[in-house]
């Protein structure tokens, strides 16, 4: 198969061509250069890596009823919160069910990994390993210790189960409990994320130290709190659907300005599909709406380059031969690439499968 039209990677945005043999990529060029001419299916498009969906939490998707109305704290606020009452009334089956309903609506939509952070313990994070098993999703959990103060035991038990430790607000966790987290997922090689200043501002020293490897929302952070941010080295994921059901808005446009690194997350699966371009489509839109433009390319980076550069694998956000796992080939017109990919990627517009075999003369 040969797409000609345009490449969005980890290099930016270019015209160009990707020559696929047995579904993996063999051959990447300037548009027009193609060495094979006249056989096999071509076609128009773009060609990107796999997304990454940078925050979830796809146990929450237990239940996918209207939100009751009322402040994000009554709603997700542990242990006694709508979001915490409804985990502990459902069972291990049901999270695990809902858990690989939204995995599996992630393959669907061509997306490569995703980052979701479990609560319950260490159970709630082997629940999340039994139910993505055996799934072609790389699909990254960040469990959640359940005693305070921290009990070493626990979390070293959690750790051995989940790839880090995801924490609530940063607010809702003293001093000692980061520290202790911080230091063990140090220990383990593991990573430490939490969110932060998602209703409320929360002064920078209370998330980034002990500098955790990632942030979720900062939603209500200041200027200078991103740049602390940007300079600690820190990257931050960001839901945009998720703050706006809470009348807030992420400081995107602020976030490209300084230089930050930014993952695009989807949030709570109980208001919102898991659908990274849906997540795009929005984040764009709202920021011109509200008057704070933010870059497609921007947008575009968020989802398929820097969570692959912040797990590691930078290699899965490049498009060339050789690479581990499949970019997606996107039925777009090439022009403004970007802009396409953020704007109108749909799960239609993924061509699917190898190409067909010819077939015998009759
Ligand atoms: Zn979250």
């Amino acid at each position: 198969m040969l797409v000609e039209g345009a490449i969005v990677d980890a290099d930016g945005a270019r015209p160009g061509y990707v020559r696929f043999r047995r579904g993996e990529v063999a051959e990447v060029g300037a548009r027009g250069t193609a060495s094979v001419h006249g056989r096999g299916r071509r076609l128009r498009g773009i060609v990107v890596p796999a997304p990454v969906n940078g925050h979830t939490h796809l146990a929450d998707g237990v239940s996918v009823r209207e939100p009751p109305p009322g402040p994000v704290a009554a709603l997700v606020a542990s242990p006694s919160g709508y979001k915490f009452r409804l985990l502990a009334e459902s069972s291990a089956a049901r999270k695990a069910a809902a858990i690989r309903a939204g995995l599996r609506e992630m393959i669907r939509d061509g997306v490569g990994a995703t980052l979701d952070f479990r609560e319950e313990g260490l159970a709630g994070v082997q629940h999340f390993r039994e139910a993505a098993r055996g799934l072609p999703i790389r699909a990254f959990v960040f469990g959640r210790p359940l005693r305070r103060p921290i009990d070493p035991a626990e979390l070293r038990a959690v750790l051995r189960a989940a790839d880090g430790i995801g924490l609530s607000s940063a607010r809702e966790e003293d001093d000692q409990s980061r520290r202790a987290v911080a230091r063990a997922c140090r220990a383990a090689g593991r990573r430490y994320g939490l969110h932060a200043s998602e209703a409320v501002r929360e002064p920078t020293d209370r998330y980034l130290d002990p500098r955790p490897d990632l942030l979720v929302h900062l939603a209500k952070a200041s200027r200078a709190d991103l740049l602390a941010v940007r300079d600690a080295g820190v990257s931050v994921a960001v839901c945009a659907r998720s703050n706006a059901l809470f009348g807030r808005q992420p400081p995107l446009e602020t976030m490209e300005r300084l230089g930050l690194r930014v993952l695009l997350g989807t949030d709570n699966a109980m208001f919102h599909p898991p659908s990274i371009w849906a997540e795009l489509q929005f984040a764009y839109d709202v920021s011109r709406l509200v008057r704070r433009p933010v870059s497609a390319g921007f947008l575009a980076r968020a989802a398929l380059v820097e969570p692959w550069r912040w797990l590691g694998l930078p290699e899965r956000a490049a498009v060339a031969p050789g690479m581990p796992g499949r970019p997606l080939v996107l039925r777009l017109p090439p022009e403004d690439p970007e802009y396409q990919v953020v704007t109108r990627t749909t799960e239609q517009l993924i061509v699917r499968g190898r190409p067909r075999p010819a077939r015998p003369p009759r």
